[in-house]
């Protein structure tokens, strides 16, 4: 199976062509096809099987498909660390070039006046790590209410590193009609309560 065969749109297709990936992994191939579709999925993959892509082109493709004049924020990532938030930052760079969207990314450790400064731009997609997002969102300089698709990025490492009470608080202010794509390398029982509490008929896809 190639990349053609699983419905990405033609500016997707080239970027991934100038990347030079060659065939999609398989949690590609299993994830894009119902993650375009709008399906929930929850995927069960370590970092290195291409699981960034896996959720970044449908949601690519998704935002664009039904993007305004104007950004707003309709897509929001939450992993654990600024490295995995810069990495996800630069994959939506490097997807999304051909496209007409905007995102930013949000870590702690940081000065957060740059941050404000590029949330007030607006953009359409918020990468982030869940204690410097609940801070600007107490704030008031992000609010979750156009948020259309949600990825929680390596869920175990949020319960691991003791976030999970955060990423709680995010989850509760998303509106519920919504997207979730779901990504664990381990399903430890509250990792699965947790899925089964976001997910609404899921895709689930382990590779
Ligand atoms: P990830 O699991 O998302 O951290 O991705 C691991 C690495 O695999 C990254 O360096 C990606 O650029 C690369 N990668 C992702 N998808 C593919 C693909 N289909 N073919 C070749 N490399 C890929």
């Amino acid at each position: 199976m190639q990349f053609r065969d699983l419905g990405l749109s033609a500016p997707l297709l080239r970027a991934i062509e100038q990347t030079g990936y060659e065939t999609p992994t398989p949690i590609q191939r299993e994830a894009i096809p119902p993650a375009i579709a709008g399906r929930d999925v929850l995927g069960c993959a370590q970092t290195g099987t291409g699981k960034t892509a896996a959720f970044a082109l449908p949601l690519l493709q998704r935002l664009d498909a039904s993007a305004g004049d104007e950004p707003k924020l309709r897509a929001l990532v939450l992993t654990p660390t600024r490295e995995l938030a810069i990495q996800i930052g630069d994959s939506f760079t490097t997807y999304g070039k051909g496209l007409d969207l905007w995102h930013t990314v949000i870590f702690g450790g940081v000065n957060e006046k740059p941050q404000i400064a590029e949330l007030r731009d607006g953009v359409d997609a918020l990468i982030a790590t869940p204690g410097r997002l609940l801070d600007l969102m107490n704030q008031g300089h992000v609010k979750l209410a156009d948020v259309e698709i949600f990825v929680l990025d390596e869920a175990d490492r949020m319960l691991d590193m003791g976030f999970l009470p955060d990423v709680k608080r995010v989850i509760a202010k998303l509106p519920r009609e919504r997207q979730t794509l779901f990504f664990s390398a381990t399903m430890p029982p509250d990792i699965r309560a947790l899925a089964d509490s976001l997910l609404r008929d899921p895709v689930s896809v382990a590779v």
